[in-house]
């Protein structure tokens, strides 16, 4: 069953049809189509011009092998894949994700949500996605450096300033995009800065890029907030993962007063009530690439460890819940629990962490809901301007591309309640998101002809 416009029935039983065995990529689309209902009511064009359809389907999908060396000498094959999805608006711009759980679904997937986030964003980027089903953990440097070069061999082909753009995400960041920069330029004899972001300041990279995912959804949060007069100051906040979207979430949340209990990895999580110790986790995660039970080994006292078979993060009562690891990490079950504690705001730090079942409880129970296409959107916004930067051989403070980001997540915030506003369905963010998005695409394509 679903909630999709009996006139998008037919478009969605397609993408079904022809997507089967994608679960999280029918996922996507669903929440889309969903949402899209008074749109075509307004603009019947749509459909008769097929753009729904032609949104729904990718441009390009590139899959490679990827062969490298380990360090016992044995060859490992790994899947590599590029899903170009849209660039009526810009060249492709997506991140690259290194997990085991990587194929095409997962890229498409996030290669969809993607294109309506980059046009959320008003800057000029299209949308693309790209990974691999290599498990970084546990590598060596050696081996990360072997096979970032191997992947790259491969795809450097299909990239380009003006063509495709990509940058970081789950177990890619400055050193992989280091790698993968240093042999696209190598391969291409061109230094051509702009053809990755995420880059280190040394060569390129723009300040606050590496910040900018967890700071803007802490932004977005903030601007949910203000609607009810409310802030973060004194609130408990729970944030999933422990990774770059994660730690900078923690930072920001900290410095607008609230008070981070729990953070988590794959192995499960860690609560301390007197607040997260930043400098520590960053320590255990981005210096010794450790777990998280050595957090709570190294904190002692009341600060305990539950490994993730023994319960979940979303147990911890708290105001507000910002998962920041991975798709589907807050089930309905989930959802149910922080609503029966009192959250009353929930910001999406990663790409579509919460089903579609948790976000209809949120909803219904009156939880300002943001969904991750705009509140995890100040990443790839900061990355544009990381290309805009290099464009112009030019290199912002910090505090000019931060206030320049604080805009932009203030901007989609209010673009998103506004489409709300004016289809009807004041306060949700989901469809405000979908339908700006949407629109902002499907009128571009339309102008460039049946493409
Ligand atoms: P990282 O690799 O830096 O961190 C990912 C974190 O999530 C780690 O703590 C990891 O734990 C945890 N995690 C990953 N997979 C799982 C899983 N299956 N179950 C439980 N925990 C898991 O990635 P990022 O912080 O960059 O990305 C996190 C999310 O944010 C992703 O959804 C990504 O697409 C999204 N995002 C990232 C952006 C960016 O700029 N980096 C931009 C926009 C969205 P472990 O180490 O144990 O695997």
């Amino acid at each position: 069953m679903n909630n999709i416009d009996e006139k998008l029935q037919p478009i969605f039983a397609d993408v079904m049809r022809r997507n089967h065995g994608e679960p999280e990529f029918l996922q996507a689309v669903q929440e889309v189509l969903e949402s899209l209902g008074r749109v075509v009511a307004k603009h019947p064009d749509y459909i008769e011009q097929a753009l729904i359809e032609r949104i729904c389907e990718p441009e390009r999908q590139i899959i490679f092998r990827i062969p490298w060396v380990d360090d016992q000498g044995k060859v490992q094959i790994n899947r590599g894949f590029r899903v170009q999805f849209n660039s009526a608006l810009g060249p492709y711009k997506g991140g690259i994700r290194f997990h085991p759980s990587v194929n095409v679904g997962i890229i498409k997937f996030l290669g969809f949500e993607q294109t309506f986030k980059n046009a959320l964003t008003g800057l000029p980027i299209g949308g693309g996605k790209g990974g691999s089903d290599f498990d970084p953990k546990g590598k060596s440097d050696g081996e990360i450096m072997r096979f970032c070069q191997s992947l790259m061999t491969e795809l450097h082909r299909h990239l380009g300033e003006q063509t495709d753009v990509p940058a970081g995400d789950i177990g890619v960041g400055g050193r992989e995009i280091g790698f993968m920069f240093g042999q696209y330029k190598r391969l291409n004899n061109r230094y051509e800065a702009g053809v990755f972001t995420g880059k280190a300041l040394a060569y390129g990279g723009s300040r606050a890029r590496t910040e900018a995912t967890g700071y803007g959804n802490t932004y977005f949060v903030k601007a949910m907030l203000e609607t009810k007069n409310s802030d973060f100051d004194g609130k408990r906040v729970v944030v999933s993962g422990s990774g770059n979207v994660a730690i900078y979430t923690i930072k920001k949340v900290q410095s607008f007063g609230g008070t981070v209990i729990a953070c988590s990895d794959s192995s499960g999580y860690v609560v301390d009530e007197a607040g997260i110790d930043l400098d520590l986790l960053r320590d255990i995660k981005e210096v010794r690439r450790g777990r998280i039970v050595e957090y709570a080994q190294e904190k002692g006292g009341d600060v305990h460890f539950i490994p993730a078979e023994k319960g979940s993060i979303w147990d911890v009562a708290c105001d507000v819940a910002m998962p920041s690891a991975t798709q589907n990490e807050l089930s309905g079950k989930d959802a149910k629990k922080l609503v029966s504690n009192g959250v009353v705001a929930v910001g999406e730090g990663a790409n579509m962490p919460c089903t579609p079942e948790a976000v209809h409880i949120f909803q219904n129970a009156g939880v300002l809901f943001a969904p991750g296409k705009a509140a995890n959107a100040g990443g790839v916004a900061t990355s544009a301007l990381e290309m805009q930067q290099n464009a112009s051989r030019d290199s912002w403070s910090f505090q000019k591309t931060e206030e320049r980001l604080a805009s932009i997540m203030q901007g989609i915030h209010d673009t998103c309640a506004a489409t709300a506003d004016e289809y009807g369905a004041p306060g949700d963010y989901v469809l405000g998101a979908n339908i700006a998005g949407f629109v902002r695409v499907a009128e571009a394509m339309r102008m460039l002809g049946v493409i």
